[in-house]
């Protein structure tokens, strides 16, 4: 059984590669139906906490550049600018349908600190109950891979947040249609699965690693993810943000992605 039209609390995690185009300039489109679709779930009484990648992507649209940058003082300023960019974008979209959203930048060491951590659960509840809706993203201009500062994807990231927002449900939406058999962009053959009621290493073993040019995770840092989410307790869901209408069937309990079962 899914279940999802009972959760209540859901983080959803929206990656670069449904957000922008390969140029790194945002999909307004795809946006604009997202933004559509989830202020309606918000609306219908759905609490929303959103973890959003696009703050390197978007910036290194913004400035031209053909690919993410990989020198670090770079990637840092191109972060700065793309996560404002970012924000402007989701606070001017949202404001269509008057819902309030709030930025909140995360790092590996906040999520560490336990007063610091306590701050961020803070923050989330007090947004939440004003109707708010919390965007998240990793404080990438802050956040130093080499000092082993980062977390550096969200899929991860969204899986803590879920955990640390007591979220009912972890939703994260991606260029793939859930977890296959095999990988379907090689494989005409994959089959979709529907349901994972465990993580053994044969569903391991089916994840791939390859990202896209923009985005950073692959399918292997969405089973990490639903490895951290499962453990906590929560389901997670992995499906295409192609089609932001199909989140409507999701919140039915139509077959719509693969769903990862908690383990309590
Ligand atoms: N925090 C990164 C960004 O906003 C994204 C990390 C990821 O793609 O998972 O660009």
């Amino acid at each position: 059984m899914r279940n999802i039209s009972d959760k209540k609390r859901i983080v959803i995690k929206l990656g670069t590669s449904t957000l922008a185009h390969k140029t790194g300039k945002l999909n307004i489109r795809r946006m604009t139906n997202l933004v559509r679709v989830i202020s309606d779930l918000h609306n219908a009484g759905r609490e929303i906490i959103m973890v959003s990648s696009g703050a390197v992507g978007l910036g290194a649209g913004k400035l031209g550049l053909p690919e993410k940058p990989k020198q670090t003082n770079i990637k840092q300023a191109v972060a700065a600018i793309g996560q404002c960019e970012l924000m402007h974008v989701y606070d001017d979209m949202f404001a269509k349908y008057s819902v309030t959203v709030a930025q909140i930048l995360l790092t590996k060491a906040i999520i560490d600190n336990p007063n610091h951590c306590a701050n961020f659960k803070t923050a989330v509840e007090t947004l939440v109950g004003m109707g708010v809706i919390p965007i998240v993203n990793e404080n990438d201009t802050i956040a130093i891979d080499e000092l082993e500062l980062e977390i550096g994807e969200n899929d991860s990231l969204s899986a803590l947040v879920a955990e640390l927002s007591g979220a009912d449900l972890l939703l994260i939406l991606s260029d793939i249609d859930g977890l296959y058999t095999d990988d379907p962009r090689t494989n005409p053959d994959a089959e979709p699965i529907s349901i994972v009621e465990e993580i053994t290493p044969e569903i391991e073993g089916v994840a791939g690693g390859a990202g896209t040019s923009l985005g950073t995770g692959g399918m292997s840092t969405k089973i990490n993810a639903a490895k951290i989410a499962t453990e906590a307790g929560i389901d997670m869901v992995i499906m295409n943000g192609r089609d932001p209408e199909k989140l409507y069937d999701l919140f039915e309990d139509k077959e719509i992605g693969t769903i990862f079962k908690a383990k309590k």
